[in-house]
């Protein structure tokens, strides 16, 4: 599944009521295994909104046959307040940043293949070298010199990213993480929470 395909927009060539049954399939599909990451409820709820916006186009009877041109389905729409927000501050970019990393760090494989091993090494250190928070950047890229990314295994990877983290919440006296898989697992990749279960 693509992302172009969440959107609703881009499925090429449809007609709005092919549009909409392609997204129904989609979205159909997205309940068995390959859909059991916590991110997956996302691209379901952006799935389920593209096909609320495809009915709600001129011309579409929901879940039916297009009665009308709505080719388009987007020259009226108004733009989302979203697209129009601020630029993010330090704190949004580095809650964000966290986030995707322990994310993608959680969901990193067992047995990685060397090509793994070696993307997210130069990853991690394009980060550092990239981080838009400057002195952030340069701290963490003498984090990083003093202790490389581990990328053998998921393992590996969850807590040296656990690690990496506690130092930035150690410099700036926030509490630390107790860096176990168990709880990394639990914040992170599945929650046993039922605040969690959507
Ligand atoms: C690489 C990097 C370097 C940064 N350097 C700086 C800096 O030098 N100065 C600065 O002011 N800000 C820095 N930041 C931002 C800072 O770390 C926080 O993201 C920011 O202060 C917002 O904090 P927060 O309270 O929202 O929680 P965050 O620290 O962003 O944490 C988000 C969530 O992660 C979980 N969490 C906390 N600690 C851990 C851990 N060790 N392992 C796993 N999960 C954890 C918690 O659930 C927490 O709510 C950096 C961010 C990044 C990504």
């Amino acid at each position: 599944m693509t992302a172009s395909n969440s959107s609703g927009d881009n499925i090429k060539g449809s007609s709005a009521s092919n549009k909409r049954d392609s997204l129904a399939s989609l979205l159909k599909t997205m309940g068995g295994d390959d859909c059991d990451r916590p991110a997956c409820d996302d691209t379901k709820s952006a799935l389920t909104a593209a096909l609320r916006r495809v009915d709600r186009s001129p011309g579409v009877v929901p879940g039916g046959a297009d009665v009308g041109d709505a080719s388009s389905g987007r020259s009226a729409a108004a733009v989302p307040d979203s697209y129009r927000a601020c630029p993010p501050t330090r704190d949004e970019i580095g809650a964000s940043t966290w986030s995707l990393l322990h994310t993608m760090a959680a969901w990193y494989p067992n047995k990685p293949t060397r090509e793994d091993k070696q993307l997210m090494s130069t990853f991690m250190m394009a980060l550092a070298r990239f981080y838009p928070c400057t002195w952030c950047a340069s701290d963490f890229q003498n984090n990083v010199q003093l202790s490389p990314p581990r990328t053998e295994t998921r393992e590996d990877l969850c807590l040296w990213l656990c690690e990496q983290h506690n130092v930035v919440n150690g410099k700036l006296g926030k509490q630390l993480f107790n860096c176990t898989m168990n709880d990394l697992d639990e914040r992170w990749r599945k929650s046993s929470s039922s605040k969690c279960q959507k």
